[in-house]
């Protein structure tokens, strides 16, 4: 029988988007992947703004956007673990539960970017495979210049379509993922939501409910 495969999405999910899910998906279909876990951080270490909402509300909307679509799952993981959340615990942890998977850690290249300021990124990178896809306004043929000086770390360019089925490298590698990425942030939403904007196309339709119905990001102080 095949290894299961599993892709990982963490971030902060403040809130979740269709950014977001188009790169699940799309990872999900190229990798032929079982599932890929969307989990939400607790604190995030990157983030400089005060007032992330309450991990509770962004775990919610993450699971309202998962909803009735196939392989695509919130995980409380990082925010049941509590504290600041580090991307090496979170793998070790789903590595421990599903020791059998093959997992590979999804995200965009701006976050790839800044891989060298992550607790243990050395680590993280022989942990898993890595997906990562393009984003507005970044470069994925950067993704390289990120490990600049580092050895050992090979980066495998995927055209702009097929799957990668068959067997996978024995090393864990970094694949480049090109992706017809939507040009949406979670910092642009919740200044849309501050100015009164309504948020179709943007982000589910049950989530734009949630953000209303609770009132989320309408302080002064958030970014
Ligand atoms: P913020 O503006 O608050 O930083 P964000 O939109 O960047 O929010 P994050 O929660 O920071 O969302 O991102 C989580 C992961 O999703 C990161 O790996 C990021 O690169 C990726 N991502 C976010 N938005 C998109 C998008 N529009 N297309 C592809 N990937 C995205
Ligand atoms: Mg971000």
């Amino acid at each position: 029988m095949k290894a299961a495969r599993i892709g990982l999405q963490g971030g902060t999910f403040d809130p979740v988007h269709l950014g977001h899910i188009r790169a699940a998906v799309a990872a999900r279909r190229r990798f032929r992947l079982d599932r890929v876990l969307l989990i939400p951080s607790a604190v995030p270490p990157h983030k400089e703004y005060a007032d992330t909402a309450p991990p509770e509300h962004r775990l919610r909307m993450v699971k309202m956007a998962c909803r009735g679509r196939t392989g695509l799952e919130a995980s409380a993981l990082e925010i049941e673990a509590g504290g600041t959340s580090y991307s090496f615990r979170t793998l070790e942890e789903v590595g421990r539960r599903r020791p059998e998977a093959v997992l590979f850690f999804l995200l965009g290249i701006d976050a790839f970017l800044e891989i060298r300021t992550w607790r243990e990124y050395r680590r993280v990178l022989k942990q898993c495979h890595f997906i990562v896809t393009g984003r507005p306004g970044f470069d994925l043929a950067l993704a390289p210049s990120a490990l600049t000086g580092e050895t050992g770390v090979r980066f495998i360019e995927l055209g702009p379509e097929g799957s990668v089925v068959g067997p996978l490298p024995d090393e864990p590698s970094v694949f480049l993922m090109p992706l017809d990425a939507l040009d949406i942030s979670s910092t642009d939403i919740r200044s849309r939501v501050r100015r009164g904007e309504a948020l179709a196309g943007l982000v589910p339709e049950p989530v734009e409910k949630y953000i209303k119905r609770h009132g989320l990001y309408r302080g002064a102080g958030g970014q």
